[in-house]
């Protein structure tokens, strides 16, 4: 199945899911950037709510946005009971601190699963992660190579992969290329998120058995392009576009639906 399929058809489970609740789950996206490339993440998580039954709202405010209103906007919403899940949308305008925002939003309410003591995932590592099981792909005792290390991908990465009983190794722009070499030789699974088109190419050799989730998102001339040069000889090679970025829409709307159920479930019990 391809990942297109794959998430269409779990689309189609999860607005099942929705149609069982009693509250039509809200969703609140807050955006303070000009970004184009974040207008388009955005325009692509409205249309999947439209689709899934569930009530986003985008709130666009202007980038001279002071930190200390856009901190009262997100109390607003912790404290409303009708807004299930917020996002705000990264990257910031450079006067606000990201890591007092992602603190900011209730971690109940931490949709992108940002907050530390939240329960939910980061959505690109938890949407690799629920792709490799609906693939059936055993994980448990494999060499897991994660490239890149960012708070977002690369760290939560490692740690989703360890928790599936991987040998994890990470690199980083300091990690040495004759080492990196050696563990892409050595790699069942390569997770690469770098931002550097066509990073992973014929320079290296591969497990013929390998499976490469490319998460890079590089705008080239030619269009979209991922961190791995495509059709490398490996076993799976997720696409870009339609590969991860696909997967991480998905695990974003599995996030706020879990809210949703947890939310239900607590008040079963009042
Ligand atoms: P980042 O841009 O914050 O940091 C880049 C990381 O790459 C750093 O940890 C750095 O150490 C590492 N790196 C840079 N050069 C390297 C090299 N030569 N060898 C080994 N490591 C190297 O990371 P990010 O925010 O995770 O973004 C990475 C890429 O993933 C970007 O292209 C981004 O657009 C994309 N991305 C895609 C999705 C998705 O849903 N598909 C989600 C998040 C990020």
């Amino acid at each position: 199945m391809t990942i297109k399929e794959y998430v269409s058809c779990r689309k189609q489970q999860l607005k099942d899911v929705v149609n069982t609740l009693t509250k039509v789950p809200q969703l609140i996206i807050i955006n303070a950037n000009e970004d184009p490339a974040s207008k388009s993440y955005i325009n692509g998580k409205l249309k999947d709510a439209a689709l899934l039954n569930i009530d986003a709202k985008l709130i666009q405010l202007e980038p001279n946005v002071t930190q200390e209103q856009l901190i009262r906007l997100i109390e607003k919403y912790n404290d409303d009971s009708n807004c299930d899940g917020i996002i705000v949308q990264l990257p910031l305008p450079k006067h606000i601190d990201e890591s007092i925002i992602k603190l900011t939003i209730s971690k109940d309410k931490d949709v992108d699963g940002f907050h530390p003591l939240g329960t939910l995932n980061p959505c690109t590592p938890q949407g690799i992660i629920n792709y490799l099981h609906h693939e059936n792909i055993t994980l448990e005792g494999k060499n897991a190579l994660v490239i890149g290390r960012s708070n977002i991908v690369g760290k939560p990465m490692a740690k989703l992969l360890l928790n599936e009983n991987c040998n994890v190794t990470i690199c980083h722009s300091k990690t040495k290329f004759t080492d990196l070499k050696n563990y892409v030789e050595n790699a069942d699974i390569i997770v690469i998120a770098i931002g550097k088109n066509g990073f992973l190419d014929e320079r290296f050799n591969y497990k013929s058995d390998a499976i490469i989730i490319d998460v890079g998102i590089n705008r080239t001339l030619e269009g979209l392009k991922g961190d791995a040069k495509e059709n490398l000889p490996v076993k799976l090679q997720t696409p870009v576009p339609g590969g991860v970025g696909l997967l991480t829409r998905l695990a974003l709307y599995e996030n706020l639906i879990k809210i949703c159920l947890t939310k239900e479930k607590n008040n079963d019990g009042i």
